[in-house]
């Protein structure tokens, strides 16, 4: 048995992970004609024929909607601002509830609070770390106005079963499905189901202009509600744009650019390709790891795919008795890029203190907010749990090769191999 670099052996990698580089001659090519052609954006926050923006946005914007087959993508600098336009067009205001996975990138529960609305956690289930279902319709308040499910890592979350209480209670579904474009969810693209689903763009995932975001939606008057707020809803309105409720209805500047815009479209193009990519090393590796003691493989649901922007596994306590914390140092020792499951949003000072807007705990203490949201610890037991159970890395993806899974595979082994010497360190 090799010494585990933690004690002081040699660690399986010695050199960093390349970052995610997923452009190359192609984008440069669609650059360097936007800069020849000087118009780097129209885009103009009036009434126009600029209130669109410009080639490259409105091919974009066309391609995703067809790629995705949805009637309207609208472009947006990055997936936080798409996110904050959902919730803005969806007409969530002060008072309102609205019910969110706390395993998810801030970003999700952010665009909630921004619109002085209050974020409800819903807990998370065991096996896909998707929004559990089966806990909604206990969350619903006469004050609750949506429901946003995450497509976590990269696999659908429950939307057959979210979309049946949304209905029900008459509620709008906003997806986050910035993990997880073209993951499938029986039959449908993750993002297109509900109300509005939001896309990101950025440098981390797994197509990327370095920041950007695409939110798309079948309904035209959301599709317009979108379109104002990413673009000086105010301003456009007082210019003759006709709408048909001024709820919301104040603008920024989240326009993506000509440059951003021309590269998102060849990585739309190379999506499929970069998806095959991932899903050969993450079979590979799940292939290699299946006998490994106490080691567990992502699941796919039945009618699902899998993106894999992380490849999460879970540890099994019985058969590794050490934290999960201790495990993941011990791989990252070895070189090796895993972080544990995420932190609940909710144990976040922002909402342990409920300090959002000002010093008079707004929005929680607004007088239009008549319930009383409750962030103790215990909120979301499978939440709190599985962040010492699960490893997550995304160092499945170009260019990383075979060999580096070997290696990651290697890696593993080796602390599965050590841990009762870990456990009795501990001890
Ligand atoms: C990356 C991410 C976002 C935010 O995307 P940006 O484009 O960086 O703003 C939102 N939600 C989830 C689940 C993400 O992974």
């Amino acid at each position: 048995m090799s010494k585990l670099a933690l004690f002081g052996g040699t660690p399986v990698r010695e050199k960093p992970y390349p970052l995610n580089i997923t452009t190359g001659e192609e984008e440069k090519g669609e650059v360097v004609k936007v800069l020849e052609s000087g118009i780097l954006s129209v885009f103009e926050g009036a009434n126009t024929e600029y209130f669109l923006g410009g080639e490259q946005i409105k091919l974009l914007e066309q391609e995703w909607a067809d790629k995705f087959g949805v009637k309207h993508a609208i472009s947006v600098n990055s997936a936080t601002s798409g996110l904050y336009v959902a919730v803005g067009a969806a007409g969530i205001g002060p008072g309102d509830e609205v019910i969110v996975t706390p395993w998810t990138m801030t970003a999700t529960a952010t665009a909630i609070l921004v619109y002085n609305a209050i974020p409800i956690f819903c807990d998370i289930a065991q096996d896909t770390f998707n929004m559990d279902a089966s806990c909604l319709e206990k969350l619903i308040t006469e004050r609750t106005k949506a429901i946003m499910p995450v497509h976590l890592f990269g696999h659908p979350a429950d939307m057959e079963e979210i979309m049946k209480i949304a209905k029900k209670h008459d509620l709008m579904v906003i997806e986050d499905a910035a993990q997880a474009p073209t993951a499938l969810y029986k039959g449908t693209y993750a993002g297109t189901i509900g109300d509005i689903g939001v896309f990101s763009l950025n440098s981390n995932k797994i197509i990327q202009c370095g920041e950007g975001g695409i939110v798309v939606t079948d309904n035209d008057e959301l599709a317009l509600r979108l379109r104002l707020i990413r673009n000086h809803a105010e301003a456009v309105i007082a210019t003759g744009m006709e709408v048909k409720s001024l709820v919301n209805m104040l603008g920024w500047n989240y326009r993506m650019n000509e440059v951003e815009a021309a590269i998102s479209r060849v990585q739309l193009s190379k999506l499929e390709d970069l998806l095959i990519k991932r899903r050969e090393f993450v079979d590979y590796l799940n292939e290699k790891l299946k006998p490994v003691k106490g080691i567990i493989t992502p699941v796919v649901k039945k009618g699902c795919t899998h993106t894999y922007y992380r490849y999460a596994l879970k540890l099994d306590k019985s058969k590794i008795p050490i934290p999960g914390e201790v495990f993941i140092k011990a791989l990252r020792a070895e070189g090796m890029d895993f972080y544990p499951g995420y932190e609940p949003l909710y144990l976040q000072p922002l909402y342990q203190r409920k300090i959002v807007y000002g010093n008079a705990g707004c929005p929680f203490t607004c007088p239009y907010y008549k319930g009383n949201v409750d962030y103790s610890p215990g909120l979301c037991p499978n939440a709190e749990k599985l962040r010492d159970v699960i490893l997550s890395t995304e160092v499945v993806r170009p260019p990383l090769q075979f060999k580096d899974m070997d290696e990651i595979f290697e890696a593993i082994c080796k602390v599965v191999d050590n841990v009762d010497e870990i456990a009795s360190i501990l001890k």
